[in-house]
């Protein structure tokens, strides 16, 4: 295997591109997907030095690969990381570093807005195992700071949140988090790498699920863990090689290749994203727009510090109540009803009847999911398409609803 070092200094886009590639004897062009579980070794000794750390080389495929490795490499370039470590998914991404910041004992600090597996895994999970968690609003600085106790080891949050693209002051958050000697971990997925930055805002660990925008077409699961070297190789290392959520090499391939095209990927879908958000602010069966990238999102002076586009994710209350929003999502044909995101196919997912369902109307209003709220991935389709789609869509429900009601 050999791998040719970039010019340094060279742009995102040509990183993904080119990036971590490691070409075998046969100087394939595109990245090669080495499908096998493990490595055999010239001699008995060669096994035993690779076993010590002495040399160089794989050995399991449950600790390293090298399509894989080449997925962690280019990760760590597309977001200017010392470390990446892959996993088969978002959650044991989340799983896995969560594990890695706490033992028996100690208390972690969480934002309530959060994808409902991550809420499980602070809230439910992590105290089976003796570590307290305090929930807070996201955006409420001094609740972060009054929830630390001593023996705080770990925040975590995500921002834009799902599904209301709630924001959460990524600096301001790490800064109570390292004064109380605790790491701060951030889910990117809503913003992406290409949005957002949260190490240089001061984040310890970042995380993905590379199932979303990552992979981009809908096809993989995957995750990823990114982070300084010396907490990967002291804490997450040994945990991740021994408790097994390893990404398959093929999904790593399909991730590997699907990098190639994400800046170019996630520039259209947030262009497209924007104008749509834009169409929806206007229509009159629309009581609010929630997209980072407006002017009017409640937060926006934090969007504008930390974010550089406002994102794929737009949230949308449709004025009936779920009724409405059901017959909004029901007469669409161009936009498809899922509740995944990230996909080239736009998607929209009424998140009170299906992620958030397991909530309780309480936890539902507090995180204001209301029973009008969708919210809408944005896909690769032509941008007038998905407006068109909508606009019908809305049409025919406020046609409906001023009949019933005159
Ligand atoms: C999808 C998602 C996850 C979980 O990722 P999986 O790949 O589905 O396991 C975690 N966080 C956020 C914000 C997500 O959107």
């Amino acid at each position: 295997m050999a791998s040719s070092s970039l010019p340094s200094g060279v742009g995102p886009a040509t990183r993904l591109v080119h990036g971590g590639t490691e070409r075998s004897q046969f100087g394939e062009t595109s990245e090669a997907l080495f499908l096998t579980q493990g490595f055999v070794y010239e001699t008995a000794e060669d096994a035993a030095a690779r076993f010590a750390g002495e040399a160089e080389g794989f050995v399991y495929s449950r600790y390293g690969n090298p399509t894989v490795q080449m997925f962690q490499d280019r990760m760590a370039l597309l977001e200017g990381a010392e470390a990446a470590r892959a996993t088969a998914s978002g959650m044991a991404a989340v799983t896995a570093a969560m594990l890695a910041c706490v033992k028996a004992g100690d208390h972690v600090v969480a934002s309530k807005e959060l994808f409902g597996g991550c809420r499980y895994v602070v809230e439910d999970l992590l105290p089976r195992f003796g570590v307290d968690a305090t929930l807070v609003m996201g955006s409420d600085l001094a609740a972060w700071q009054a929830a630390v106790r001593p023996n705080t080891t770990a925040f975590f949050t995500e921002t834009p949140a799902n599904p209301t693209l709630a924001l959460v002051d990524i600096a301001a958050v790490a800064e109570i988090a390292h004064s109380a000697g605790a790491r701060l971990v951030v889910d990117n997925v809503f913003a992406t790498a290409l949005h957002q930055a949260p190490l240089k805002l001061g984040a310890d660990v970042v995380v993905y699920s590379a199932t979303k925008h990552i992979d981009g077409q809908g096809r993989c699961l995957g995750g990823v863990i990114l982070s300084d070297q010396a907490w990967v190789k002291e804490n997450l290392d040994t945990l991740l090689r021994q408790t097994g959520p390893a990404l398959s090499p093929f999904n790593a391939w399909i991730m590997l290749k699907a990098l190639e095209t994400f800046p170019l990927r996630v520039r259209q879908q947030t262009e497209t994203a924007a104008r749509v958000a834009d169409a929806l602010a206007r229509h009159a069966g629309i009581a609010k727009v929630i997209y980072p990238g407006r002017a009017d999102h409640p937060q926006a002076e934090i969007a504008a510090k930390q974010m550089t586009g406002g994102g794929t994710l737009i949230a949308f209350e449709v004025k009936g109540g779920r009724d409405a929003a059901f017959a909004v999502s029901n007469a669409l044909r161009v936009i498809k009803i899922s509740n995944n995101l990230g996909d080239a196919k736009s998607l929209i997912t009424h998140p009170a009847s299906t992620t958030h369902q397991r909530l309780t109307d309480e936890q539902r209003a507090e995180l204001e999911i209301g029973p009008g709220l969708l919210r809408l991935s944005i896909g690769l389709e032509d941008a007038e398409d998905v407006v068109a789609d909508l606009t019908r869509a809305l049409d025919s429900v406020s046609a409906k609803t001023s009949v019933s009601v005159g």
